[in-house]
Order: structure tokens, then sequence, then C-alpha cells
């Protein structure tokens, strides 16, 4: 990843990617207090196009502002920064990064005296859970790792440290041969991916978990205002194991995972076992509202 050209931009300059780099004693590398986020960009026939960047930098801010992190910049700025890496790159389609973090200015667990850096790096990404996968369906297992108690790390935050949980609910799902792991919350029900949301279909009707120790998924709100207007009823309600399991539907959401079908669920097909129809239809709604072939949500969508 560090060995490619291209141009990252880092606090302020467009910078030589292999030349992007920080101090060995860089305090976020230490103990994970940094915010981030994954954001694309889609080829549509004006061009290379941002999804919901504003909706992205919002998000970055409101997470630095729990975690009591100062972001040096605004957010005109940032979105600005964004696509000028995209473009800069000369990227039809790209995932995007940008993080803040604290800087090497000293090590205390009080960092009163630290500054805060940002980078933003883009390059090309295709299916996060493989093509195959966003026909057939992924199999995936109920995590032995449980989601943050809402009080122990902040979910409502893209915080480094919350994805050290995520890797280690991912890991063990691919040692064991499955495609992703299912994360419950610290009281047994539903929550969420290790970097998606979830939805289950049940009579037509889509039910998704509150956004409890979940991510406010922006994929997520996308899906749900397709959903709106095309007429299917979504619910936000606690989810339970065995409700998975007798779905009719599941899938995954992110920015990363897009629209991912759900098959099977702990070695338990849900419903024919493979991509079910509603999923496919908003699958196939997602893909032509990222490249700009629908009519509705034009500001969704920022040229680079
Ligand atoms: N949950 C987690 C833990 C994530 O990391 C992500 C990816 N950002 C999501 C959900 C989905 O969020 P979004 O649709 O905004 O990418």
């Amino acid at each position: 990843m560090a060995d490619r050209d291209g141009l990252i931009w880092l606090d302020g300059e467009m910078v030589p990617w292999r030349e992007a780099k920080m101090h060995v004693l860089t305090h976020t590398l230490h103990y994970g207090m940094g915010v981030f986020e994954g954001v694309r960009a889609y080829q549509t026939h004006k061009g290379a196009a941002i999804f919901r960047l504003e909706e992205h930098t919002d998000r970055l801010f409101n997470s630095a502002h729990i975690l009591g992190m100062r972001i040096p910049w605004d957010r005109e700025t940032l979105n600005q920064v964004q696509r000028d890496v995209v473009r800069e790159n000369k990227l039809e389609s790209a995932y995007l990064r940008p993080m803040c973090f604290y800087g090497p200015e000293g090590m205390g667990l009080r960092a009163d005296n630290l500054d805060v850096h940002c980078m933003v790096a883009a390059w090309s990404w295709g299916a996060y859970l493989g093509e195959d996968n966003m026909r057939n369906g992924i199999r995936i297992k109920v995590s032995s790792f449980t989601r943050h108690h809402v009080n122990i790390t902040m979910c409502r935050a893209k915080a480094n440290g919350n994805y050290m949980n995520s890797m280690m609910a991912l890991q063990e799902a691919l040692r064991d041969g499955y495609d992703e792991a299912l994360l419950l919350d610290a009281s047994g029900y539903v929550m969420e991916g290790s970097g998606e949301n979830v939805f289950i279909v049940r009579d037509g009707v889509l039910y998704t978990p509150d956004l409890t120790s979940a991510l406010d998924g922006i994929t997520r709100r996308t899906v749900m205002t397709l959903c709106d207007e095309i007429g299917l009823q979504v619910v936000e309600k606690r989810i339970t194991r065995d409700e998975v399991y007798i779905a009719d539907e599941a899938f995954f959401t992110g920015t990363a995972a897009e629209v991912t079908p759900i098959r099977e669920v702990d070695g338990r097909a849900i419903g024919a076992g493979t991509r079910g129809p509603i999923t496919e239809r908003l699958q196939s709604l997602y893909f032509d509202q990222v490249h700009g072939r629908r009519d509705q949500h034009p500001e969704w969508l920022s040229l680079v």
C-alpha cells in the first residue's frame, strides 16, 4: 500500500505517496485516539463524483467532537481536498480515506500538547467483499467478540481504536472459513458487521437494529431513503440472532461493502440461500444512485 505512485494530502500539502510518512512516536499509533472516514467516488456520466461527501465530512467532524479533538481545518477545505485528491490522482472511481490523528509532539495520555494532523488518500478499490459475492451473497458467522458497550467506546464516532474489535471479529470469521462476522451487542442483540450495518427482510418489511452501538452508516441512511421512495417499510428495532436465522433475506450495507447480500448465517441458509429479490432491487437502485443514473438526490454527488 505504501509503495505506489500518486499523491496524498497531508497537513495542507500534496505529498508524493511514498513520502507521506509520520514519526514512530505518532500518538494515535500508540493509543488509537483518532478519527477517520471511508468514502467512495464513482464514475458518472458527468465524470468522477464523490458520494455523500458532505455527510461523510460531517460525520468526521462529529467523531472528532465526540473524542474532544479539534480538527485544524474547516469542512469546506476538507471537502475540497477530497475532490482534489481524486482529481490529482486521475481516478475515475476511488475509495477515499481521510483521517485526523494526534502527532508525535508528546506521549502522555493527557494529550494536551499535541497537534492534530490530517491526511486524505485515495485509490482504486473494487467490491470489498468480492464481485461474485455481490451476486450470490456471503456466508457469515456470529462473532465470539461482542460489539462495544455504549459506554466503553463511543460508537457514534468512527474512531481508530474502535476497529480493534472489528478486526478481531473479522479475522476470527475468516479463519473459520466465513466471509464476514456479525457482531452482537453487550446484551446479545444483533448489532452490525465488522465494517457494515445489517438489514433483514421478513414478509416484505425491512428491519435494522437501532443505532446504539452500531455506527450511523451513511449507506444505511441511503438504503432507508431508497426504501421510502419505492414504498418499502423499514423498522428500526432490537433484533435477535434467531430472527436473522428465519429472515427471508439479509444484507450488509457500507461504503466499502455497498449492498452485499448475506446467504448464510451460522450454517443456516437465509431464505432461498442466495441473493433475495428485495436485496437485488435495493442493490441495483443503490448502484444507479451512486453512478448518477437516478434523477433523485443530485446533491448526493459531488463532482471532483
Ligand atoms: N459499521 C461500521 C463499524 C463501519 O466501519 C462502517 C463503515 N464505515 C459501517 C457500519 C457502514 O457505514 P457507512 O455506510 O457510512 O460506510
